[in-house]
């Protein structure tokens, strides 16, 4: 790679940084500019510019554009951070530590955990108080309550949401129920939730009629039916 200074517009007026923003965000049809942005489709070098006005966002609201949107429209939702953890969670077979928390196991750090949250301690809390939330929802008796419909209907969906997945889980010990593997002690395993009564014969999505299986037992099943 070409080995370049970094430019540096000390003498560049205000107003040109501004209309040079003003242009890129025309250019782009957007109502902000990233950094990179900026230096690959802009005249002036972003930090320069940000530099300048004492932060990327105060040039935006010079040049009367809104980075702050931009921000919040990309910033990771409570949803994601604890999809990634279920995930994390049940391809370890127990609860992950902060080391755990690397690609390509996680796609998130410990540190944006604690950047949402506060504390790494407290996302798990919130983690697992979201999921107990589930866990209540998705028993019999409460399906019990529900409107009746026709026989042939179903009282719940057939997708197994990533909740109910890490509840089922969790109460199997993070072991196939039939082999008894685990991915703690077997990185090769990886665990499934499948519905003991198949759905298309009528099983129902609820605790009492999911379990943990390896995916070879469950193909094994699959094959059975
Ligand atoms: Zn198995």
């Amino acid at each position: 790679m070409k080995f370049e200074l970094k430019k540096v517009h000390r003498n560049t007026p205000e107003s040109e940084f501004i209309a040079d923003l003003k242009n890129t965000a025309i250019k782009l049809n957007q109502d902000f500019v990233t950094h990179q942005q900026q230096n690959e489709f802009g005249k002036f070098d972003a930090s320069n510019m940000a530099d300048r006005f004492g932060g990327w966002a105060k040039a935006h609201d010079r040049a009367g554009l809104n980075f702050a949107r931009h921000q919040k429209s990309v910033r990771v939702s409570d949803d994601e951070l604890f999809q990634n953890m279920e995930e994390v969670w049940t391809k370890l077979g127990h609860q992950p530590i902060q080391a755990d928390m690397f690609p390509p196991l996680s796609k998130y750090s410990a540190g944006a955990y604690k950047k949402h949250f506060g504390t790494w301690m407290k996302g798990l809390e919130i983690f697992v108080t979201n999921i107990n939330s589930e866990e209540d929802a998705s028993s019999e008796s409460s399906i019990e309550n529900l409107k009746v419909e026709p026989a042939t209907k179903h009282k719940t969906k057939r997708e197994i949401n990533w909740r109910l997945r890490f509840i089922i889980m969790k109460r199997d010990n993070f072991k196939c129920k039939d082999c008894g593997r685990s991915p703690a002690t077997d990185q090769s395993i990886i665990l499934h939730v499948d519905h003991k009564k198949a759905w298309a014969k009528g099983g129902e999505t609820v605790l009492e009629n999911l379990e943990t299986l390896c995916s070879k037992c469950n193909i094994g099943k699959s094959d059975l039916e």
